[in-house]
């Protein structure tokens, strides 16, 4: 088994990123995104600052829009206005929302062009129909991670455990593009692990630490763990069995240093596209 190591992944993608931003600083473009904080959720504040040391290591400006308990229309009127800002090419809104807050209808207010995590439905639906589109920075990183692994996708079979807009269903319509058969499975699923063990490449995105075994996972499957559930000890657990799972899988990404700083690096690659025009 090969461990995947998500953050060499990302130190190249970011370091293709940085020569992205100094051209468009060569023409007095500052790539800029700017990211929406409706809450003062603590694990949301840990991740943007994450994203801001990542944006300033790049030189992409990181504009931060705190927000103190908005209702829904003062989201969608900031998002309203980042979207019309000329100065601004990439925006997302973080989650968790404020009670009662719609994501469909805020993420809607995102304008296509600037929604590099993919959050508007709009987005969705352009990836569903294999139009250009920014893909969840998640669900891209998984196809990053695999194409830069050499991954052969055309024909291998795909089961992608969880089926959420941000993750799930994206990855799975990108392994489709890619030409992958493809199988998701969910909590409704009918014997999970005889399903999981048909897959060459198995993406699992499902929110429970340890949730995929052994028994689970084909010998020599490429298994992509998008997991991320806190532990005890102020730390990470994926939602995969790393020690078990490795003994039998083909190569396999940890938590952390997987799939999360290639999502981060990812995020501002799309931004400077966007910057790019
Ligand atoms: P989510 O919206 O809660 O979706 C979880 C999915 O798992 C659902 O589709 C659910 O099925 C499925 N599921 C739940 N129990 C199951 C079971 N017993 N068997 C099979 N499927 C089951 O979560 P998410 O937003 O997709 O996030 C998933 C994980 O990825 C979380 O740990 C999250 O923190 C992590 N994440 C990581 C990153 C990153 O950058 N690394 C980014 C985003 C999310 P139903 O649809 O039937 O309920």
């Amino acid at each position: 088994m090969s461990p995947i190591d998500g953050r060499a992944i990302a130190k190249a993608i970011t370091a293709e990123v940085s020569e992205g931003v100094a051209a468009l600083r060569a023409r007095d473009v500052v790539p800029t995104l700017a990211v929406l904080v409706p809450t003062r959720d603590e694990a949301t504040a840990w991740y943007v600052r994450s994203i801001q040391r990542a944006a300033g290591k790049v030189g992409v400006d990181c504009r931060v829009v705190q927000l103190d308990d908005p209702a829904e229309r003062d989201i969608t009127r900031a998002l309203d206005e980042l979207s019309a800002d000329a100065s601004v090419h990439g925006v997302i809104c973080q989650t968790p929302l404020p009670e009662g807050v719609r994501l469909d209808e805020v993420a809607g207010h995102i304008a296509p062009a600037k929604d590099v995590d993919g959050a508007n439905p709009l987005s969705l639906g352009r990836l569903a129909a294999g139009l250009p589109s920014y893909a969840p920075a998640t669900a891209a990183a998984v196809l990053e991670i695999l194409h830069r692994e050499a991954v052969p996708l055309a024909g291998a079979r795909a089961v992608v455990v969880g089926r959420s807009t941000v993750v799930g269903k994206p990855a799975a319509l990108l392994l489709v593009n890619e030409h992958a058969t493809v199988t998701v499975c969910h909590s409704r699923t009918k014997d999970l692990a005889a399903a999981t063990a048909e897959a060459d490449v198995l993406v699992v995105a499902v929110g429970r630490a340890g949730f995929i075994g052994a028994e689970h996972v084909r010998p020599g499957a490429v298994v992509i763990d998008v997991g991320t559930n806190p532990t005890a000890d102020g730390g990470l657990a994926g939602d995969v069995q790393y020690d078990a799972v490795a003994a039998v899988a083909g190569s396999i990404t940890p938590v952390p240093g997987g799939v999360g700083p290639v999502t981060t690096a990812l995020l501002l690659r799309h931004t400077v596209a966007a910057a790019e025009g």
